[in-house]
């Protein structure tokens, strides 16, 4: 059969890896139909937006999209299309698998880390007041009365939402995975001692869906001692979930444990859709000059296979990025010791060095 997959290759070094991922895919053999869309600030001038309604249409009709990343301006222009699409897709789970490869340059083995990350409210809901605004000042004088509390009236305010029906849906899909996946335990991470009224309903809610899986061992984590014990001790911790921006924080840091963004995939799944986007963002400053690495979008691509349920040609692809990188000799400078970046390759060659593997 053939997949009609929506292809979003995105800008900055989204382009080249997404054609390196393309690629690799291809030649596991499952036959795939590429629907490329476009996105971000190069679209701005034709469409008047960043997310032409033509691409929320075509992952709407396919269910199913890799992409590239995508620029957002920062404090300015327009809001993130990553978000927006987040948010219009219903994409409410982010999965992001970090595991350490042999031959991966880490000061740490045997890591294997699944962060699953809320990825519509918290924060990251976007509801924002800008300083100064009338709507801000009316806002900030019903907090100060109300509260008692002394907010200045030069303060942006966002606003932290977080939600029963969210928290429950986020951990249920932890505690799904793990068993589909046969992993042997789920952390809930939160910082509910300070925020007691969103985090601690998060905690609650956590513990109440803990309750539905018995068979799964479950314990709880504050966010800041999590970070502390993932740099101490990595390999005690198994699937984390977390609220959206503690996720998008830990799984930084989890990349960082396995070898850094190049190694880092990631899934945005809904009801019956799902985006397939490497953690890392569009690093301007290295596009178009084929020197980063594509295989985040790649292992990205192999948990599209999986989501698929073409798990042989998952494993294999998988097999075959691990053999590249135990090698060590066909990949890009963030793989090469410390020194040794001079004998990096580029995107492509990492690519034409994976499908070798595969053929
Ligand atoms: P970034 O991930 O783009 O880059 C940070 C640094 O990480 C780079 O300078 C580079 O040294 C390294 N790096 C990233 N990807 C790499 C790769 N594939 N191979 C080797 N090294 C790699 O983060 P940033 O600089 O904070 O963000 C740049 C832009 O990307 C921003 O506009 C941000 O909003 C956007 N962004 C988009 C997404 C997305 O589309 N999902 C995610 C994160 C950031």
């Amino acid at each position: 059969m053939t997949y009609k997959v929506t292809l979003l290759p995105g800008d900055g070094i989204g382009p080249e890896v997404t054609e390196a991922a393309r690629r690799v895919l291809e030649a596991t053999g499952v036959a795939f139909e590429w629907e490329v869309a476009q996105v971000g600030a190069g679209v701005m001038a034709q469409y008047g937006t960043p997310l032409p309604e033509e691409a929320l249409q075509s992952i709407r009709r396919n269910k199913i999209a890799l992409k590239g990343p995508v620029t957002t301006p920062i404090g300015t222009g327009f809001r993130s299309v990553n978000v927006a699409l987040r948010k219009e897709l219903g994409l409410y789970a982010c999965l992001r698998p970090c595991k350490t490869y042999p031959g991966v340059p880490s000061l740490y083995k045997d890591v294997d880390i699944v962060v699953v990350r809320e990825n519509i409210e918290d924060l990251y809901a976007g509801i924002e007041f800008e300083r100064g605004t009338a709507e801000t000042t009316g806002i900030i004088k019903y907090i100060n009365e109300a509260k008692k509390s002394k907010i200045g009236s030069d303060a942006g305010i966002s606003i932290k939402v977080i939600s029963e029906t969210n928290s429950r849906r986020i951990v249920k899909y932890a505690f799904d995975y793990a068993r589909k996946y046969q992993r042997t335990k789920v952390t809930a991470v939160h910082k509910a001692n300070i925020m007691k009224f969103s985090d601690g309903l998060f905690l609650a809610t956590a513990r109440k869906v803990a309750k539905e899986y018995p068979d799964i061992p479950f314990e709880d984590r504050l966010v800041d001692n999590l970070a502390m014990q993932l740099v101490k001790n990595p390999q005690e911790y198994d699937v984390l979930v977390l609220p959206n921006l503690y996720g998008d924080i830990i799984s930084d840091l989890c990349a960082g444990l396995v070898g850094g963004l190049g190694m880092a995939p990631g899934a945005n799944i809904g009801e019956g859709v799902a985006v397939f986007e490497p953690t890392h963002g569009s690093a301007p400053k290295y596009a178009g000059q084929n020197k980063v690495n594509p295989m985040a979008l790649m292992l990205s691509g192999v948990l599209m296979l999986r989501h698929l349920g073409e798990g042989t040609a998952a494993d294999r692809l998988e097999r075959a990025i691990a053999a590249v990188v135990a090698e060590g000799r066909n990949v890009t400078y963030d793989m090469k010791p410390p020194g040794k970046e001079a004998a990096a390759v580029g995107t492509k060659q990492v690519a034409d060095a994976v499908i070798a593997k595969l053929a």
